[in-house]
C-alpha cells in the first residue's frame, strides 16, 4: 500500500495542534460515517482513510514516527538516526494496514473509537449539552398605585410591597449547578412549549433547554428558574405633578437578573382619583366658585380654594356669571421642570339666594323700574 498524506486526508497543516486534528477528524468522520452513508463504498473508503490518519496523527509518538519516516509502523523508532524526514521514504516501505482494527473498539494505541463516536453521534455529553445560559437582565415590573388628587399634585413618599425576585444565590442564575443531564421538565423533552396568546396557540422553542429537550438537573433552590422570589418593601418617591398613567421608575427593583446581569426596573403606574371640586387638564387646575348677585354687581374680594389652601380673588364690579379668572402659578408643578407650575382657573357662577322674601321681591321690582333694559334686545326679541 502506498504511503498516504495523513495531513492532507484530514485537511490540516503539518504543524496542526492536537485540538485542530481532533476537530478536523470529527468533522470528516461525521460526514463519511457509514451510518450516515449506508451502502456508499466511496464514503466507506474515505472513512477508513480518515480513521487511519487520525489514529496516527492523534498519537504523539506515532505522529513523530510518521513525520520522520513518512509512514508508520510499530517497529519504527522515532529517534532513529536513519530517518531522513517526513515523506522522504514514501515508496520504500508500505503502510502496515493490518495493524488497524475497524470494529470501533479500542485501537492498538488505547484510543477508544467507540468513545469518540459516542460523542459524535449522541449519547455523549459534549454534543447534546444545551448551550450554557447567557447573562440576562431581569424583567421590569409594573405596579399600579392609586393616588388622591392632592397626592398627585404634591407628590409623596410611600412604601409599597413588591413581589419581585433575585438572582438565585445557589446557581448564580444559571438554573443548574452542573449536575447530570436530565429530560427537561418544562417541555417534557420535546424542546417545544405551547403558549396561549389569546385564542391562538403558539408553539415555541423551550427556553429552559433551548430546544434540546435536555438540561442539567435543575438547581434545587430555584428549581431551574435562576431566580428566587423575594417580597420586598420598596420605598417609592412619587414626584409632584404625576397624573393618571404616569410611569415612575424605581431603578433595579424589578425581577432579578441572571448570571450577574442587572435586575429589571420597577415602574409605578399612577392612577389619580377625582377631586370633589377641582378638575385638572395637564398642569392647570379648574374650579367653579359661586358668587352672590351683590358681589357680581358691586364687585368684591372673595376667598377661593386652591390646592395649597385659600387664596384671595378680586371680583370686579359687573362680573357676569361664567366669567373666568386666572390665578397664575397656582396649578400643578411640571414634571419636566419642578420650578414651573400650571395655573388655576376660577369660573364664577352667580347664585340666587335660596329663599326670596317679599321684601326682596319688592326691591327687585324697584330695581327693574330703574333698569328697564331688555338683555335679549340684540336678538330682536321684546
Ligand atoms: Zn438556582
Ligand atoms: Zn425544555
Amino acid at each position: 500500500m502506498a504511503n498516504k498524506d495523513y495531513y492532507n486526508i484530514l485537511g490540516v497543516k503539518r504543524d496542526a495542534k492536537p485540538e485542530e486534528i481532533k476537530k478536523a477528524y470529527r468533522r470528516l468522520a461525521r460526514k463519511y460515517h457509514p451510518d450516515v452513508n449506508p451502502g456508499d463504498k466511496v464514503a466507506e473508503e474515505r472513512f477508513k482513510e480518515i480513521q487511519e490518519a487520525y489514529e496516527v496523527l492523534s498519537d504523539e509518538k506515532k505522529r513523530k514516527i510518521y513525520d520522520r519516516f513518512g509512514y508508520y509502523n510499530d517497529n519504527l523508532d522515532p529517534d532513529s538516526p536513519f530517518a531522513s524526514g517526513a515523506g522522504s521514504r514514501a515508496s520504500s516501505t508500505g503502510f502496515d494496514f493490518s495493524g488497524f482494527t475497524w470494529d470501533f473498539g479500542t485501537s492498538s494505541t488505547g484510543t477508544s473509537f467507540r468513545d469518540i463516536f459516542s460523542e459524535l453521534f449522541g449519547g455523549g455529553r459534549r454534543e447534546t449539552e444545551p448551550p450554557r445560559p447567557m447573562p440576562k437582565r431581569g424583567e421590569d415590573i409594573e405596579i399600579p398605585l392609586a393616588l388622591s388628587f392632592e397626592e398627585a399634585v404634591k407628590g409623596l413618599t410611600t412604601t409599597i410591597t413588591v413581589n419581585r425576585s433575585e438572582q438565585c444565590p445557589r446557581c448564580q442564575g444559571a438554573g443548574d449547578t452542573g449536575g447530570p443531564l436530565v429530560t427537561c421538565s418544562t417541555c417534557n423533552g420535546t424542546g417545544r412549549v405551547t403558549r396561549f396568546g389569546g385564542r391562538i396557540q403558539l408553539a415555541q422553542t423551550c427556553q429552559d433547554c433551548v430546544g434540546t429537550g435536555k438540561r442539567r438537573q435543575p438547581c434545587s433552590l430555584c428549581g431551574g428558574k435562576g431566580v428566587v422570589p423575594k417580597t420586598e418593601q420598596v420605598k417609592v418617591r412619587i414626584p409632584a405633578g404625576v397624573d393618571t398613567g404616569s410611569r415612575v421608575r424605581v431603578p433595579k427593583k424589578g425581577h432579578g437578573g441572571r448570571l450577574g446581569a442587572e435586575p429589571g426596573d420597577l415602574y409605578i403606574i399612577t392612577n389619580v382619583s377625582n377631586h370633589k371640586y377641582f378638575t385638572r387638564k395637564g398642569d392647570n387646575i379648574y374650579v367653579t366658585v359661586p358668587i352672590t348677585i351683590p358681589e357680581a354687581v358691586l364687585g368684591a374680594r372673595i376667598e377661593v380654594p386652591t390646592i395649597e389652601g385659600k387664596a384671595q380673588l378680586k371680583i370686579p364690579p359687573g362680573t357676569q356669571s361664567g366669567q373666568k379668572f386666572r390665578l397664575r402659578g397656582r396649578g400643578v408643578p411640571s414634571l419636566r421642570n419642578p420650578n414651573l407650575r400650571g395655573d388655576q382657573f376660577v369660573e364664577v357662577q352667580i347664585k340666587l339666594p335660596k329663599v326670596i322674601s317679599e321684601e326682596t321681591k319688592e326691591l327687585l321690582r324697584q330695581f327693574e323700574k330703574i333698569n328697564p333694559e331688555n338683555p335679549r334686545k340684540e336678538m330682536g326679541l321684546e
